[in-house]
């Protein structure tokens, strides 16, 4: 008649031991999410923002600079504003080997996401080689694979290369953003081509590496690109 209690007590230790924790801060988890209820309650939604480039704006529309420059993107689905909590996620998942964040912020991503016009296939932005092994993983990658699983997409990591190592963006202003990426990727010559591609990066400052990125897709015959994005900066 002992065993029942000890199973209970041992039931009870490895259900708090593997019961989700939030990344942030450690509270318990919310619906089964590596996230907790406060935490998920801040989550800064990018509700009505520009559609060609994801700024946040107070409608959904199109911004002064799209308008007078539209951009290689079609559309841009950034899924938040960059703030917290996406501000301890995102470094954690980019720059500590926290996959964990990644598989987060991939989960957070979809639901939105599956309301997006439907590309024929998801491409993550491509890290140069040389920064891959650096840092031991691709985390558009990371996001993109579970994210094509979760809507039930083509993953396309074999299209887009990185062929220039450039200089990492966040040191950079505009301009040189813009000079920094242009021409870094290249799309392998006589691959299958899908007509509609969505671009998948985590963040997206002022755009220049993903509309990099799309103007290599086009000039190589895909129709349309769009971005997806887990926080725009605005
Ligand atoms: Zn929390
Ligand atoms: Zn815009």
């Amino acid at each position: 008649m002992d065993a029942p209690k000890v199973d209970g007590w041992w039931q009870h230790a490895t259900r708090l031991l593997l019961a989700p924790r939030c990344l942030i801060c450690r509270e318990r988890g919310h619906n089964g999410a590596d996230m907790c209820a406060s935490c998920t309650k801040q989550l800064p939604w990018n509700l009505t923002s520009c559609l060609r480039c994801g700024l946040p704006m107070a409608t959904n529309g199109e911004c002064g600079d799209c308008l007078q420059r539209p951009p290689a993107l079609t559309q841009t689905r950034a899924v938040f504003v960059y703030g917290f909590p996406l501000d301890r996620l995102v470094p954690r998942f980019k720059f500590h080997h926290d996959l964990a964040a990644g598989r987060l912020m991939a989960e957070l991503m979809a639901g939105p996401l599956a309301s997006a016009p439907r590309p024929d296939a998801i491409v993550p932005v491509a890290l140069h080689p040389h920064r891959i092994r650096q840092r031991g993983y691709d985390q558009a990658l990371e996001l993109a694979r579970p994210l094509a699983a979760a809507l039930a997409l083509p993953l396309r990591p074999d299209l887009l290369h990185r062929v220039r190592a450039t200089a990492p963006q966040s040191e950079l202003d505009a301009g040189q953003r813009q000079r920094n990426v242009a021409r870094a990727f290249r799309v392998v010559p006589h691959a299958a081509l899908p007509g509609h591609v969505a671009l998948v990066d985590d963040v997206m400052t002022t755009g220049a590496t993903l509309q990099a990125a799309a103007r290599a897709l086009l000039g190589a015959g895909v129709r349309r690109v769009d971005a997806w994005v887990c926080a725009r900066v605005p």
